[in-house]
């Protein structure tokens, strides 16, 4: 199975509160920016030469926390009930 296929296997309880933080004043400063090419879920995209990052859709699997060396990224599971909540296949 593809990682496609496997990602679209995966089911969400959407936190409204992010469980993942970016300090993008560091990011501004960072050239590898890594975190673009390891989320599988493409997370970060850049928008003007900006970091973004949204949290919806992200698979817990804590890529971007190891990937980002430059410590701009504050990493946590969701609360209790949210984020990933069912797995088929
Ligand atoms: S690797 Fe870290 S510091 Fe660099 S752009 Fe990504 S989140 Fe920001
Ligand atoms: S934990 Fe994984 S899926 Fe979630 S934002 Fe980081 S790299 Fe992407």
């Amino acid at each position: 199975m593809a990682i496609e296929d496997k990602l679209a296997t995966i089911r969400f309880n959407v936190d409204a509160e992010p469980h993942i933080r970016v300090n993008t004043g560091i990011c501004e400063t960072c050239r590898e920016k890594d975190c673009l090419y390891i989320c599988p879920v493409q997370n970060f995209t850049l928008a003007e030469d900006k970091l973004v990052f949204s949290w919806q859709g992200c698979v817990e699997c804590g890529a971007c926390r190891i990937a980002c060396t430059a410590g701009a990224i504050e990493w946590a599971y969701p609360r209790g009930g949210f984020g990933v909540c069912l797995r088929y296949g």
